[in-house]
């Protein structure tokens, strides 16, 4: 018997229902859910704010837990082992960008929570390689946010700055949090942006080695030309121009927060100091692996808030609210 905390349309408070996951693929893995984070985008599927998502929806896409079962073709995990899952729980394994290590922008890859049955649940599937083993040292209960914030901000850390960069991190709330451990521990400067001048001294003990108000447009334009990396966590709109204007010749604005509304960007601003805007979703099976591993050695976990998950509904009105802080983790209570 699987229990699930179930969706039935947009909006509609969650329901615990017994689910039929039917038999387990020859690939697959199940895990016993013993956490599950709560993440942005769970609101937005919640929300249909995508227009994507279907109905009914378990959602949540930060699990850890326990291996209960493998399918006879899946590699390398066995039963008993803990692992995670994050926003996506299966690629096609044969494409050329999953060939190429790139599973997550496979065109099959399978989001864990829009048509496929996610982590607020007492059980959950997904491909052997898209389930994470866990390193020893890794603080567990609060580890499933990595699976997804985590990585998103990890992955282009690592792909684009150098320890010795000077970095910004734009909004400093589920995804900026982690960033900014991350960043830090990697051995850059550090610089947090946030509309919440109360965040600031937070910010630092994160590792930040500077705070900046995204509301002080002068204070922004006193820092031009200097960052080498920034990367944007937030879902607003900002003074995006004053923002690349911060940014060194060579350097880069990497967006990994979902903002609705276009980011204007002026063909000068970039030409001339030879600068770069880009984004990229969450990372590939051996980033995520790569980001759990440094995570462990740095003792990096974001902070979080706990809450039961039978009291599911209550964390998203938490998290709706803007209050959590920074991360909110539902503890497996069935
Ligand atoms: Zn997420
Ligand atoms: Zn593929």
């Amino acid at each position: 018997m699987y229990k699930a905390w179930t969706v039935k349309a947009a909006k509609q408070p969650m329901a615990l229902e017994t689910v039929d996951l039917g038999p387990l693929g020859a690939e697959d893995v199940e895990v016993a859910v013993e956490h599950c984070g709560l993440c942005h985008s769970d609101v937005s599927v919640f929300n249909n704010d995508w227009g994507n998502s279907q109905y009914p929806a378990i959602l949540g896409h930060e699990v850890v837990g326990r291996v209960t079962a493998v399918g006879p073709n899946a590699k390398g995990r066995r039963v008993g082992q803990r692992v995670g899952v994050g926003w996506f729980s299966a690629s096609d394994m044969h494409c050329r960008q999953c060939m190429s290590g790139n599973h997550h922008l496979c065109p099959q890859v399978q989001a864990t929570i829009i048509g496929h049955r996610g982590g607020f649940a007492s059980h959950i599937r997904a491909h052997w390689a898209w389930a994470f083993p866990l390193p020893e040292k890794l603080n567990f209960a609060d580890a499933g946010p990595l699976l997804c914030g985590g990585v998103t901000v990890f992955a282009p850390l690592t792909r684009f700055a150098r320890p010795t960069d000077r970095v910004g991190i734009i909004g400093i709330g589920g995804l900026g949090h982690m960033a900014v451990k991350f960043a830090a521990a990697y051995g850059c400067d550090v610089t947090a942006f946030t509309a919440s001048e109360s965040k600031f001294e937070e910010a630092k003990g994160f590792g930040a080695n500077h705070a900046v108000s995204t509301k002080n447009s002068a204070g922004i334009k006193r820092l031009g030309g200097t960052f080498d990396l920034l990367i944007s966590t937030v879902n607003v709109k900002l003074d995006w121009d004053a923002l690349i204007g911060t940014l060194a010749p060579n350097g880069r604005l990497h967006v990994v927060g979902a903002v609705l509304e276009p980011i204007p960007v002026a063909a000068f601003s970039l030409i001339l100091q030879q600068r770069s805007v880009s984004g990229s979703p969450t990372g590939s099976p051996v980033a995520i692996e790569t980001m759990l591993d440094f995570a462990a050695r740095h003792n990096i976990a974001p902070q979080t808030e706990h809450f039961p998950m039978s009291k599911i509904n209550d964390a998203f009105a938490r998290l709706a609210s803007g209050k959590a802080r920074y991360r909110i983790v539902l503890d497996a209570d069935f």
